[in-house]
């Protein structure tokens, strides 16, 4: 971190503004609206600080300023129009102790001034450490849009429910919980939406109600690329208690997680590897705790993801569960390789289907994939490409079909091939492709920007 944000209390608490001028109209405006005891020392002020010595807001004091003006002072700002002068106060303030702000000089502050949504009691702030005020307006902007006036009156509801509830729910965990439900759910919605009483109800019944078990929900965590995340999946990896994930899923997704959340890696890697038994008995035993639990999961869940065995598990114990679908491998991959999985007049179906070798070798319905018009997605097909194109060609299918593999895919590091289904043992060997890779065969796959047409090809 550049700097250290802070929110400091400035309640009746003396503060020494030198020059001015506009901007330092601009930051005297700033620091009466926090209530500090303004003294402004400035020889030709703009019209706003006779107004504001007129009524009391500040002293005004028409002189040059001296270093013994910052002796009482616990900040400084400077913003005189003179360099000279600038300097000698941010000099005097440092040999003082007195943390310095220098308008539009970072290089002569102690602090800079962050761009502010001011709620009230709710401030969001946003800084760049000096470096792009613009950039740091723009995002004030967009936090603008985003949160409501009524913020102010939210936050002073829950300050006000806040002996009650401590005095209510003991343990911490639980509490949070009450919290989260209080902000995620209609209690809050209906305040913002003015309807108070409504919200105030709903708060009491949340009190008094008993407290809920754990929850699990089950959520798709896409391809890799965190855009790609659902905002069900954002919402719920916010408030998750623990997230219990896969290898597939990245740290760019993780992320997004509470910053304290627990992360219990359950993927293959550490040496450690866990049964689906023992996942499924860590699930129940989070829960059990009361937590609320994310299982994340690559991909979609219920997409070659052992989703489905996860949620029987809980559901035959009366755990709540929930389901959050993700960006499957196929579309992911597809669309940022460029290319369709359907076309009116190329691909009429689309299946999926996986290419890991059984105890009995591939078990795959031969026959029906190799149908034309069709395109063959293969999951976890790396090691098996070169069985999956023969066994393809043997029952029919063209070797001049397109495929495409795609590694790591949506990922920055994704790196996709194009070639035939003749080739694709090759293609996969020759560029010695790792999984997570996707094997695409048909049509489609041809399609891609800067492939030869299909029809090309064939020929
Ligand atoms: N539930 C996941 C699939 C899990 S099986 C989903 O819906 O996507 C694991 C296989 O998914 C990998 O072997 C690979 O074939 C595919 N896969 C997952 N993420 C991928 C990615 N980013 N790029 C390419 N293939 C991926």
């Amino acid at each position: 971190m550049k700097s250290f944000p802070l929110f400091l209390t400035l309640e009746n608490r003396p503060v020494v503004l030198v020059g001015g001028t506009a901007a330092a109209a601009a930051k005297a405006r700033l620091l009466l609206s926090a209530g500090a005891r303004l003294t402004v020392l400035a020889e030709r002020p703009v019209p706003a600080f006779y107004d504001w010595a007129y009524e009391g807001a500040l002293i005004l004091l028409r002189r040059d300023f001296t270093p013994s003006d910052l002796d009482s002072a616990i900040l400084a700002v400077a913003a005189s129009a003179s360099d000279d002068k600038d300097r000698a106060v941010a000099e005097a303030a440092r040999a003082q102790g007195v943390p310095v702000n220098v308008v539009d000089r970072p290089d002569l502050s102690d602090f800079t001034v962050p761009a502010i949504v001011d709620r009230g009691q709710v401030i969001a702030a946003v800084s760049t450490s000096g470096a792009a005020p613009t950039l740091a307006q723009r995002l004030r902007s967009d936090l603008e849009a985003r949160l409501s006036p009524a913020l102010d009156g939210l936050a002073g509801f829950a300050r006000e429910l806040r002996p009650a509830v401590e005095q209510a729910i003991a343990d911490p965990i639980e509490r949070r919980r009450y919290w989260a439900g209080f902000f995620d759910g209609p209690i809050a919605d209906r305040f913002l939406a003015g309807d108070e009483q409504t919200a105030r109800r709903l708060a009491e019944d949340a009190l008094a109600a008993p407290v809920a078990g754990g929850h699990v929900a089950l959520v798709g965590a896409g391809p890799g690329d965190p855009e790609l995340l659902t905002l069900k999946a954002l919402r719920l990896l916010q408030r998750a208690d623990v997230v219990v994930h896969d290898r597939l899923v990245g740290p760019a997704v993780l992320d997004y997680a509470r910053r304290d959340a627990e992360r219990v890696d359950v993927g293959k890697k550490r040496g450690q590897s866990y049964t689906q038994e023992a996942i499924n008995a860590l699930l129940l035993r989070l829960a059990g705790e009361g937590k609320r639990v994310v299982r994340l999961k690559g991909g979609d869940p219920f997409v070659f993801g052992r989703g489905g065995e996860e949620v029987a598990s809980l559901v035959e114990r009366g755990v709540s569960v929930e389901l959050v679908p993700g960006i499957t491998a196929a579309t992911g991959c597809a669309a940022f390789a460029g290319f369709p999985l359907t076309h009116r007049d190329h691909a009429s179906a689309v299946t999926f289907v996986s290419g890991e070798r059984k105890a009995g070798g591939l078990a795959l319905d031969w026959a029906a994939l190799a149908k034309s018009d069709h395109t063959l997605v293969v999951y976890m097909g790396v090691a098996t490409a070169a069985e999956i194109a023969a066994r393809l060609t043997e029952h029919g299918m063209d070797g001049a079909v397109p495929v495409a593999v795609v590694e790591n895919g949506t990922l920055p590091e994704q790196r996709s091939f194009f070639g035939t289904l003749a080739r694709l043992g090759d293609l996969v060997r020759d560029n010695h492709v790792h999984p997570p890779a996707l094997l695409v065969i048909g049509k489609v796959a041809g399609l891609a920007a800067g492939q030869a047409a299909p029809a090309a090809r064939a020929a």
